[in-house]
Parts: C-alpha cells; sequence; structure tokens
C-alpha cells in the first residue's frame, strides 16, 4: 500500500473511530450549483445538503444521519455526489 493510501486509511479509521460513519462528497468540478440544479438540496429526505454563495455543499454536522437511500445521486445529473461508507 502506498503512503498516500496508507494516510487515507488511517484517517478513515479515525473518523470511524470518532462515530462517522458516511461521508458525502460533493465534487466542485462537475456540480452545476445552486442557478443550474440544487436538486440534491429538495430531495434528500435528511437534510445533508446546503446552498452557500450559489454553491450546494454537505452539511457536516447531518453527514451520518444518510440513509443510504441514493435519491441525490439519482437526482444528481453530472453525477457530482459520492457516498462512501466508512464501515464494512
Ligand atoms: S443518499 Fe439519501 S440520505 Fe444520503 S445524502 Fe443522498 S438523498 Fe440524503
Amino acid at each position: 500500500m502506498g503512503r498516500r493510501k496508507e494516510a487515507v486509511s488511517l484517517h478513515l479509521k479515525e473518523e470511524v473511530a470518532m462515530g462517522v460513519f458516511i461521508r458525502v462528497e460533493i465534487d466542485e468540478k462537475k456540480c452545476l450549483g445552486l442557478a443550474k440544479s440544487g436538486e440534491c438540496i429538495r430531495i434528500c429526505p435528511v437534510n445533508i445538503f446546503e446552498g452557500k454563495e450559489g454553491r450546494v455543499v454537505v452539511k457536516e454536522e447531518n453527514e451520518d444521519e444518510c440513509t443510504l437511500c441514493h435519491l441525490c445521486l439519482s437526482k444528481c445529473q453530472p453525477s457530482a455526489i459520492a457516498i462512501k461508507k466508512l464501515y464494512e
């Protein structure tokens, strides 16, 4: 395993140890922003996303409430959202 992978793996283990089990990420290069989309904000049943200065951002304090329903993934046309389980 390379150094970067080891560092990422260690970081994920630390997050799991802190009780964070799900990571929701937005690829800012792909995201269309509030002016053109924002569908994820409307569809997420547990309020993971919010608008900030024209961009869609993840509310980190809500991140672990994600139910893995994948509604946001189905609505995000440019596939800018990634949902990662930090546990097996
Ligand atoms: S998978 Fe469901 S609960 Fe999780 S961020 Fe997407 S819409 Fe919200």
